[in-house]
């Protein structure tokens, strides 16, 4: 069934090199007032996104599914690559989707909760993006927020990111909690978490893949 298949998976932004520095903007990084996160105090998503990402492909492999990674180790590079990557593959390869893994920040600090984001109007997105927002319910329960949006019938909410809406197959983004927030943060780095995450996106790409 997997023949004509294949995961582009994208873990967002870029992780630590082998210097241990991370190579993305301080947006995309925060100081904890306590807490041990990647370094100390400090959480870096782009670590966080790979540590995921690498798990779901973990599985993928176990699963004999194809994905090709179109994230870097630790560089953060463009999302004009990134897409041109995928939709290389898709017009050459094989038919997929495309999978960005990302955690989330507000200005506040004080935002929680799960996103699920798809390009605006109703695309073949927006079915996988459903498939997936109900297995983490499944999968994460009560254990954390949630932040749909239903203006569309859909608990995904819309928006033009670029890996939404240049990739030529059907692409959702995923922001899994929000890493500037201490509770949040905290969950972030439970390791049953991040395993619960990562199933349930195997599971959408099963599920997927069953369509
Ligand atoms: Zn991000």
């Amino acid at each position: 069934m997997a023949s004509d298949f294949m995961v582009f998976l994208d873990a967002g932004h870029g992780g630590l090199d082998p210097d241990g520095q991370y190579t993305t903007a301080p947006s995309k990084m925060f100081r904890h007032r306590n807490g041990t996160f990647h370094d100390g105090p400090l959480f870096y998503e782009g670590v966080w996104n790979r540590t995921l990402t690498n798990r779901v492909a973990n599985r993928l492999q176990h699963l004999q599914i194809p994905y090709r990674i179109v994230s870097h180790e630790f560089l953060d590079i463009s999302l004009n690559y990134r897409v041109e990557v995928a939709n290389w593959y898709y017009r050459n390869h094989r038919k997929g989707i495309y999978i960005s893994n990302h955690a989330n920040a507000s200005s506040t600090h004080t935002a929680r909760g799960f996103e699920v984001y798809t390009s605006p109007g109703r695309t073949q997105a927006d079915v996988l993006a459903e498939m997936h927002w109900n297995n983490v319910r499944d999968l994460l329960e009560n254990r954390i927020d949630y932040r749909s949006s239903l203006s569309d019938g859909d608990h995904d909410r819309e928006a033009r990111f670029f890996v939404l809406v240049r990739t030529l197959m059907p692409a959702m983004l995923v922001e899994h909690l929000f890493f500037d927030n201490a509770e949040d943060a905290r969950l972030l780095m439970d390791p049953e978490i991040v395993e619960r995450f990562a199933e349930a996106q195997v599971r959408s790409i099963v599920a997927w893949m069953n369509t």
